[in-house]
């Protein structure tokens, strides 16, 4: 098998699990796909508007000895997200591991939340996820295993003034973890979902002093989390050690939803 590496040369793959993360040009995403090609993971890097960090988080796997490619596709697409499950598994004719990583938020109290907000962030966040899942489930199928985890919140669980829509999205990616465990359980898929809470990224460092502070102050261990933490999560849930986890909800969020 060959691929493209971040210089544009072609070289040799050895057989290696291949792992779809969405949204890992920066933030979470990125964390996630460093850790999965350390597990030794070929990963696309998946992005939509961050096409020169999707190539700085490859040249980052590629530094540390891991290797992937990037894959330019906007998740809230429902036919685009096809066209790419389709092309990876041509190219690499099985894809082992699904993570749904890509998430935007656009904040807003209910009483003054615009429609196309409400609904771009139910497109990205909870379709998004729908979009791949159903696309690469057929495959993970006919493969009789395979791994998805897809990134809920704390907001999904608790609800948080502000973020109607976002919190809905994720509640609704627990309602989707939860069937899809079901439905694709019997032929050894695993289906769980990672809630973060507060964790250091570009999503959460415009949030105004008050409400970090209120948020801290909820949180058990009293400080935000690292991507780090995040990730690590993930790539466990992914891993062999968790072949018997699925259709959890797994909190990394210092304690916040205790
Ligand atoms: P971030 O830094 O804002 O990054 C968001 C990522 O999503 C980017 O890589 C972005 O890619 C990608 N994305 C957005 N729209 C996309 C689309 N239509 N198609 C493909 N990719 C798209 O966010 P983050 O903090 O790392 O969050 C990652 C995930 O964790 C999200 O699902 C978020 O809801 C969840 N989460 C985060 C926190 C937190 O405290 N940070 C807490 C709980 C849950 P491009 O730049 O290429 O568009």
């Amino acid at each position: 098998m060959n691929r493209i590496n971040s210089s544009g040369e072609k070289q040799e793959q050895i057989c290696r699990r291949v792992a779809l993360v969405t949204g890992a040009g920066r933030g979470i995403g990125r964390a996630i796909a460093l850790a999965l090609a350390q597990q030794g993971d070929f990963v696309i890097v998946n992005y939509n508007g961050s096409g020169e960090k999707a190539l700085e988080t490859l040249k980052m796997i590629e530094s540390a000895g891991g290797a992937g490619e990037v894959y330019g596709c906007n998740v809230a697409d429902f036919d685009a997200c096809g066209a790419m499950i389709k092309d990876l598994v041509a190219r690499h004719k099985h894809i082992d591991v699904l993570v749904n990583n890509a998430g935007i938020t656009r904040d807003g109290l209910l009483a003054g939340m615009s429609e196309e907000d409400f609904d771009r962030v139910l497109e990205v966040n909870l379709k998004g996820c729908f979009n791949t899942m159903r696309h690469l489930s057929r495959q993970l199928l006919k493969q009789r295993g395979g791994r998805i985890v897809n990134l809920s919140s704390v907001s999904g669980i608790m609800g948080n003034p502000g973020q109607a829509n976002y919190c809905a999205s994720k509640a609704g990616i627990i309602g989707l973890t939860k069937s899809a465990a079901r439905e694709l359980g019997s032929r050894g898929i695993t289906v769980n979902a990672v809630a973060p809470g507060l964790i250091e990224t570009e999503m959460t460092e415009h949030l105004p002093e008050a409400v970090r502070e209120d948020m801290t102050r909820q949180i058990l261990l009293k400080r935000a989390g690292s991507v780090r933490d995040v990730a690590q999560t993930v790539a466990f849930l992914v891993s062999d050690a968790a072949s018997y986890i699925t259709g959890q909800v797994i909190s990394v969020d210092g304690g916040m939803s205790t």
